[in-house]
């Protein structure tokens, strides 16, 4: 069973702070990171690899020539092999167009069974991606998985649910995104770290090597531009009660109701 693992690396939104004074965003110093849905999706493969003999799992990004670093620690979590899609013809691509690129990268590794995803990017925080793929593919997809299990041929998949989930029964080939209950990304090991950079391949393809038109990907290929962004503005100050238990139920339920909360 072959399976590919969509990774991408982004900043430690945990880190980013906001200049008081000129109110834009520090980014000066903010780690890159494996986004945290995609590290949980890397461990649903890795979850099938531990108990099936014949999985291999492969991990994909676009991305900037620092990715390598995030690559290798894929690799060192446990997958087999890693592709990087690295070109300025990439660069400034939305949803559409970042899809575009992935789908084109899978299509020329051919044949495959499972396609995971993390649910969402924390910097994009579009959740797009994972489904788009699925679409350009012509594959069936579950999002949202928590769990997952192999049954003969079938896949037992459970969806979350805003109030409980739903359990699916998938056939391959398919897109799963994966949120965290799907389950705690492992550690590196430390032979792992050793074969990520002496045993293991991050293959690094280009624009040329997809076959696809330049209309596809990057900035020109995009349907939506970012026009404007902005810091928001802080929340007002909060209000502090005091008094009694009661006394202060009391305020906070007329506070509410002057604001029309309740
Ligand atoms: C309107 C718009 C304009 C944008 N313009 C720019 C721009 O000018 N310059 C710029 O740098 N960015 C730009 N972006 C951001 C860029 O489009 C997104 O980073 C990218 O499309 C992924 O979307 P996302 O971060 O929302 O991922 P999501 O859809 O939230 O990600 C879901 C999952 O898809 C997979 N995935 C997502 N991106 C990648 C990737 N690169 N490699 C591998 N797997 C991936 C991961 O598994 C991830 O968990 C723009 C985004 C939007 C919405």
């Amino acid at each position: 069973m072959k399976i590919i693992v969509c990774v991408k690396q982004v900043p430690d939104t945990n880190e980013v702070k906001i200049d008081p004074v000129k109110g834009t965003l520090i980014r000066d110093g903010v780690p890159s990171i494996l986004n945290p849905d995609d590290a949980n999706a890397l461990e649903g493969a890795l979850a099938l690899k531990d108990n099936n003999e014949d999985v291999t799992v492969t991990v994909l990004t676009m991305g900037p020539p620092q990715a390598d670093a995030m690559l290798r620690e894929c690799l060192a979590m446990g997958a087999d092999e890693a592709i990087h899609l690295s070109g300025r013809e990439f660069a400034g691509g939305d949803t559409w167009a970042t899809s575009n690129a992935l789908a084109a990268a899978i299509s020329k590794m051919g044949e495959y069974d499972i396609i995971f995803a993390g649910r969402q990017a924390i910097d994009g925080d579009t959740a797009q991606v994972g489904p788009q793929i699925a679409e350009r593919l012509g594959i069936s997809q579950v999002t949202y998985v928590q769990d997952l299990k192999i049954n003969g041929e079938e896949l037992i998949v459970e969806r979350q649910l805003e109030d409980g989930y739903e359990v699916i029964k998938a056939q391959t080939p398919v897109l799963f995104t994966a949120i965290k209950e799907l389950g705690e990304p492992r550690y590196m090991s430390v032979t792992g770290i050793y074969d990520a950079f002496r045993e293991k391949e991050v293959k690094v393809w280009g624009f040329a090597d997809l076959g696809i038109e330049q209309d596809q990907v990057g900035l020109k290929a995009s349907p939506t531009r970012v026009k404007k962004s902005f810091v928001p503005k802080p929340k007002g100050k909060g209000m502090m009660l005091d008094g009694s238990a009661k006394e202060m139920t009391e305020k906070l339920i007329l506070a509410l109701k002057e604001k029309h909360v309740i």
